[in-house]
This record gives structure tokens, C-alpha cells and sequence, in this order.
């Protein structure tokens, strides 16, 4: 048994743990990082990096189809789903060597294992203890997977991404980003696609506009979607058929049953309580604004704090952390106009207010929107627009929420969020010139309020 003391000790090797140990050590402090699966944790491994490529992979389909109308012939087209396993699963080690390299390179200690509070200032590792002036706990999340009957015949997103044959049917239960994403990517590599959401409406928390107009859009290409529905039950027959029963009395035959119905904050076995850690009644780790739980000198940030469990926001609060230890006085995270985008099919993106959010909280708002064919699509049979609104307050001008459904969202959106951020009016988008011809360039266009 060795004894070892650093000035910091990050558990969890993911986004906000992997960046706080580098700024930290980057800003003179003896670094250790434990991490017991794999390096970059789930954005890497099974979150946002292969979810993208799995939806680049699952929309060329539609490419070869639009193709024909530029005058193209595409001839006969195949997939071959164990090709692109074998292919992600190489550039996702190639990446964990990358992010591994990155910490050594910055003279963090790396240890491959398990990490547990033994006190507010030791860890336990293996056989090992270390002892730390500040500890950081970035464990990130897991899934959630109900109790029902026959709920050893569901899948998350976990093992979706190393699933070893495409099912030919698959229910995906949940209204969120993870069900909506991978119904895509499946309905987009053929797979018959049904999506069940316990609701009216799926995508809670988005504008309204743009939830009914994904809505439509999936249904239009042809996902079954159910709403309202739930599971109340799973049987698997010996054909390994599975037979969902669903609670209104009907039932859906498949092959393949995932949930994305959330995730939990991953504290099991962490030692909290004998550290003085104390988490809600969801087990997210309380902290301050300055990430500080209520044992001293340790800290907790990301997804195990599930607060806004998304990558760049891991990643700002690990370099935060970090930076207020050892460096100087750094700006706080911005929460209000955080950016995020959903890789649906058409995608989704947006920053700042919906709709309702914003008449909530403003005396008068003004509206603005368009909806159109976009340009790639004019010489194919797809009728699918795309849309685009604006929330502006309208006693400041200031535009408060940029939206959009359609190609390249995410792409088109992240510039928009740096206008929101800076508080442009929607004169100044008015007077920015469009970059022509280009969708995004609607977002200056739009000269008309909504009636
Ligand atoms: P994580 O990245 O989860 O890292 C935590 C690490 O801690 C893990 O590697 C874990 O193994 C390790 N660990 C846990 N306990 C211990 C322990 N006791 N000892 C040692 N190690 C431990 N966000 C986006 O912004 N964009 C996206 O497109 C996106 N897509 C996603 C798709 C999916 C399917 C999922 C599940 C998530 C997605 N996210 C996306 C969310 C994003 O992945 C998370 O918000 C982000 O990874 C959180 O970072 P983190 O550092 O808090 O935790
Ligand atoms: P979400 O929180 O996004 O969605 C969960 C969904 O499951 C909601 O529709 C919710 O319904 C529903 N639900 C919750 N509990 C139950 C239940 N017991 N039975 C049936 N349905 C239920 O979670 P996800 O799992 O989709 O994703 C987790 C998080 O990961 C996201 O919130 C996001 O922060 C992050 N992520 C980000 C991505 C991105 O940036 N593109 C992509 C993927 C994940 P209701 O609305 O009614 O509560």
C-alpha cells in the first residue's frame, strides 16, 4: 500500500474532469486523475462522438436520394453496419490515446481505476491512497432503466453504440435528445422506427414550434411516433421476438427495445458520505456558484451535478474550478444563453428563450419566423422545409431566442449564439448583411412580425 499527495485529485476522466486537470497542472499544481473506463468518458465513448458519426453515417441514405435530381446516378447502395462499428470504434481509441497523451503531456499522473473518498482529503485507489489539498469529483452520469417487467430485454444508449447486428425494428422509449437522435439514426439506416413518449408532445423545454414541426417532420419520414405511450411491460418469445405491452392495451412486436428516458448523476460507490458530500434527492451533488459542495476544498462539476448536462458546459466549469485554485480570477460560466443542438433528423437548434419562456418574462415580445424549402431539396421530391423564428423583447429590441429546424442547425446556430450573448437588437441583425445563397442568411432577412 503506497501513499501519495498531490495538491489536486480528479475523479473521472471525462469532459470536465480530463479539463480541469490539464489547466490545473498547466497552472503550476501536481495533478492526479482517476478514471475507470475509458479516457474522455461519455462524450467520447458513448455520447456525443459517435452519436455524430453515427448520424453522418444514417444520412447519406437520404445524399444518394437527392443526388438524382442533380442529375446523378447512384447505383445500387448497401450498408454494412459492422463496417462502421469496427471503423468508430478505431477513431474512439484513437481519441482515448489522444486524451490520455493530452493529460501525460501536461504532467497529470494518469491511473487507470476506480476512485473512492475515504475522507475530505483522501482517496482510495486499488491499494493505494492519495491524499489531496483540493479533490474533484467529475464522475458524469448513467443511464436510467425503468423496473417494469422484462426489463432485462432493454438496451440504452450505452450499448446501442456497440450493438453487433441492426435490428430490423426497434422501439426507442423516451422524448428527449438521446430518443429523438438515435430514432433518426435508425429510422436513416432503414430500420423500421417506432418512438414512444409519455406525453402529448416530446422535446419538452423547446420552443413549441419547433416541437411539432419535428414532430411532423419525423412522421414524414416515416417514424411511427406514439404519443402518449408507455411500456408496461416487455415479454421475449423464442424466436427472440420482443412484444412490448403497452398500457392502453395494445402491444408492438420488435427486435430491439432502447430506452433514453434520462440519466442519473453516477455517485454509487464514491464515498460521499464519509467525505461530508452531500447530494439532492436525484443524487446530484449540491455545489455553489463556485462549484464547491458542502465539504470543504471539494468540488464538483458536469453531469454529476446535473444541472445543464451538456459537454461544452463540463468542460467551462472543469476549466473554471481550476482556474479560481491556482490561477487568477476567471469569468464566471454564462448560464442564461447556453447554445445546444439536437442531431434529430431534420436537426434542431436553438439559444436563449422559446416563445413562452420569453412572454413569460417579457411585458411584449415580437415574433419573427420563415419557413422554406431549403435549396439543396429544390430539384429532389422532398417537400420538408425548414424553419426559423426569432424572440425578441420588444421593449429593448434585443433579440432573446434564435431557433431553427433544419439542415445544419447546429452549424448556423453557434454564431448566432455569440449576437444573442453580445445582446444585439434586431436592427443590428436587420442591418448585417446575408451571406447569399445560404439558409442562415434568412435570420437577417426576416423583415415582418408575426401577426
Ligand atoms: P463524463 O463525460 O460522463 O465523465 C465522467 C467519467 O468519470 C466517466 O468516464 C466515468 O467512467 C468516470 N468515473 C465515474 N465514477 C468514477 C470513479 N469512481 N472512479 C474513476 N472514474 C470514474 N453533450 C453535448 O454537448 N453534445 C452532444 O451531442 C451530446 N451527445 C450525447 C449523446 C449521448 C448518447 C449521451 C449519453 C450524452 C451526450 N451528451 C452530449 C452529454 C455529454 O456527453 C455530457 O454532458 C458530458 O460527457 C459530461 O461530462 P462529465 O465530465 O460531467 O462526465
Ligand atoms: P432527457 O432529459 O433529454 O429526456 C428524457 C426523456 O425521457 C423525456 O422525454 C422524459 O419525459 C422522458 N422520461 C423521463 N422519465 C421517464 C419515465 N420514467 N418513463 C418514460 N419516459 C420518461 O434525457 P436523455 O436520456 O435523452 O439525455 C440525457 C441528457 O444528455 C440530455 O438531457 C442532454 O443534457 C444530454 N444529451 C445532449 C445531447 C446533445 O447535446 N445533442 C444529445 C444526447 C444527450 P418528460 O419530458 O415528460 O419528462
Amino acid at each position: 500500500m503506497a501513499e501519495h499527495s498531490v495538491d489536486l485529485f480528479v475523479i473521472g476522466g471525462g469532459s470536465g474532469g480530463v479539463r480541469a486537470a490539464r489547466v490545473a497542472a498547466g497552472l503550476g499544481a501536481s495533478v492526479a486523475i482517476a478514471e475507470d473506463r475509458h479516457w474522455g468518458g461519455t462524450c467520447v465513448n458513448v455520447g456525443c462522438v459517435p452519436k455524430k458519426l453515427f448520424v453522418l453515417a444514417s444520412e447519406f441514405g437520404e445524399s444518394f436520394a437527392d443526388a438524382a435530381g442533380f442529375g446523378w446516378n447512384v447505383g445500387q447502395t448497401g450498408f454494412d453496419w459492422g463496417r462502421l462499428l469496427s471503423n468508430k470504434n478505431k477513431e474512439i481509441e484513437r481519441l482515448n490515446g489522444i486524451y490520455a497523451k493530452l493529460l501525460t503531456d501536461a504532467g497529470v499522473t494518469t491511473l487507470n481505476a476506480h476512485a473512492r473518498l475515504y475522507d475530505a482529503h483522501t482517496i482510495e485507489v486499488g491499494e493505494d491512497t492519495w491524499r489531496a489539498e483540493h479533490i474533484l469529483i467529475a464522475t458524469g452520469g448513467e443511464p436510467v432503466v425503468p423496473g417494469i417487467p422484462g426489463h432485462e430485454h432493454i438496451i440504452t444508449s450505452d450499448q446501442a453504440f456497440f450493438i453487433g447486428q441492426l435490428p430490423k425494428r426497434v422501439v426507442v422509449v423516451g422524448g428527449g435528445y438521446i430518443a429523438v437522435e438515435f430514432a433518426g439514426i435508425f429510422a436513416g439506416l432503414g430500420v423500421e422506427t417506432h418512438l414512444l413518449y409519455r406525453g402529448d408532445l416530446f422535446m419538452r423545454g423547446f420552443d413549441e414550434d419547433l416541437r411539432t414541426r419535428l414532430h411532423d417532420a419525423m412522421q414524414a419520414r416515416g417514424v411511427h411516433l406514439h404519443m402518449p405511450c408507455e411500456i408496461e411491460g416487455i415479454e421475449r418469445n423464442d424466436a427472440g421476438v420482443l412484444s412490448c405491452e403497452l398500457t392502453h392495451g395494445d402491444a408492438i412486436e420488435t427486435d430491439l427495445v432502447m430506452y433514453a428516458i434520462g440519466r442519473r448523476p453516477r455517485v454509487q460507490g464514491l464515498g460521499l458520505g464519509s467525505a461530508g458530500v452531500q447530494t439532492d434527492t436525484q443524487g446530484a451533488i449540491e455545489v455553489d456558484e463556485r462549484y464547491r459542495t458542502t465539504a470543504e476544498h471539494i468540488y464538483a462539476v458536469g453531469d454529476v451535478t446535473n444541472r445543464v448536462n451538456l459537454t461544452p458546459v463540463a468542460l467551462a466549469e472543469g476549466t473554471l474550478v481550476a482556474q479560481q485554485l491556482y490561477g487568477s480570477a476567471p469569468t464566471p460560466v454564462d448560464y442564461e444563453f447556453i447554445p445546444t443542438a439536437v442531431f434529430s433528423q431534420p436537426a434542431l437548434a436553438t439559444v436563449g428563450y422559446t416563445e413562452a419562456e420569453a412572454r413569460a418574462k417579457y411585458a411584449d415580445i415580437t415574433i419573427y419566423e420563415s419557413a422554406f424549402r431549403p435549396m439543396r431539396q429544390t430539384l429532389t421530391e422532398r417537400t420538408e422545409r425548414a424553419y426559423m423564428k426569432l424572440v425578441v423583447d420588444s421593449a429593448t429590441d434585443r433579440v432573446v431566442g434564435v431557433h431553427m429546424l433544419g439542415p445544419e442547425a447546429a452549424e448556423i446556430l453557434q454564431g448566432f449564439a455569440v449576437a444573442v450573448r453580445a445582446g444585439a437588437t434586431k436592427a443590428l441583425f436587420d442591418t448585417t448583411l446575408g451571406i447569399h445563397p445560404s439558409a442562415a442568411e434568412e435570420f437577417v432577412t426576416m423583415r415582418t412580425p408575426r401577426g
